[in-house]
């Protein structure tokens, strides 16, 4: 569990589940309340998959970054809704590739900048910055510290938002993706997980409830809800599909198509 000091950091509230905490919890880690626990349990009772859907929704960052930095030449990256450290971070995985990668990461998340400092460990020809900010302001973040030092304005930049979209609802939700997409140059890519309910209906639906009793809203899309967070953009193959399906890498565990609520794809900005 979480520690007394990430208490005294400031804003954390120990009395709410919290979706970084939950999704840490969920995947194995440290940094999480009785609260997160309980809430996290009670959604694995609903849908046991639940850990199995997000950790391949964190496989699926993983191959879309490596993939990035490997084959499309991408070495600058601004990650939004970054969520907990869980290794490897996405620093790692595209510094693995090339160590003069830069990476600046947001999140909105108090505890999550509480622990901050562990996605601050840049092999020394890369750079990486922490920015606490909200999706909501687009401005903050193209206008942060951190933004300005890590990215070249000129230079294409990995833009990731993943397992995030969900608590991010319309009408605002596509508004400010292209906040953050319109000031990055042509060859700028979108990599994106989305959620949906179209897989395992009942299940997934009664998670969301979960999340939502604790005031996380969500919004679970449809296929064509999803892909349109592409539109105007040009999908790098297979184009849209289940995270699991997406360019899966040998030794992957093999998944159960009703087990993943997530859809992912990576795209191209013209
Ligand atoms: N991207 C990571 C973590 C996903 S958990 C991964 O896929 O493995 C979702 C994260 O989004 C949480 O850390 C939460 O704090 C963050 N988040 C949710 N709403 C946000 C917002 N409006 N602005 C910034 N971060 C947000």
């Amino acid at each position: 569990m979480a520690h007394e000091a990430d208490r005294a950091a400031g804003r954390v509230d120990t009395t709410r589940a919290h979706s970084a905490r939950v999704y840490d919890y969920i995947l194995g880690g440290k940094d999480h309340y009785q609260v997160d626990i309980d809430a996290g349990r009670a959604m694995c009772a609903e849908w046991p998959a639940l850990p199995v859907h997000m950790r391949a929704n964190r496989a699926f960052m993983q191959r879309a970054a490596r993939h990035l930095a490997r084959a499309e030449g991408i070495r600058q990256f601004l990650d939004i809704g970054t969520g907990l450290p869980t290794s490897p971070n996405l620093h790692e995985v595209v510094q693995a590739e090339r160590p003069d990668a830069g990476v600046v990461y947001v999140d909105n998340d108090p505890i999550v900048l509480a622990h901050a400092e562990a996605l601050l460990t840049s092999a020394p020809e890369g750079r990486t910055a922490y920015v606490d900010a909200d999706l909501r302001d687009p401005g903050a973040i193209i206008g942060s510290a951190g933004f300005r030092s890590v990215l070249d304005p000129g230079e294409p930049v990995g833009l990731m938002v993943i397992g995030m979209l969900h608590f991010i609802l319309p009408p605002e939700d596509h508004v400010l993706l292209r906040r953050l997409l319109d000031p990055l140059p042509p060859g700028s890519f979108l990599a994106a997980t989305i959620g949906t309910a179209d897989f395992a209906p009942q299940e997934v639906g009664r998670v969301a409830r979960e999340y939502e009793r604790r005031r996380m809203p969500m919004k679970l899309r449809t296929r064509a809800e999803a892909e349109s967070f592409f539109d105007g953009l040009d999908l790098v193959p297979p184009g849209l599909c289940q995270v699991h399906h997406w360019r899966p890498e040998p030794g992957e565990p093999v998944c159960d198509d009703r087990d993943i609520a997530m859809y992912g794809a990576l795209a191209r900005k013209r």
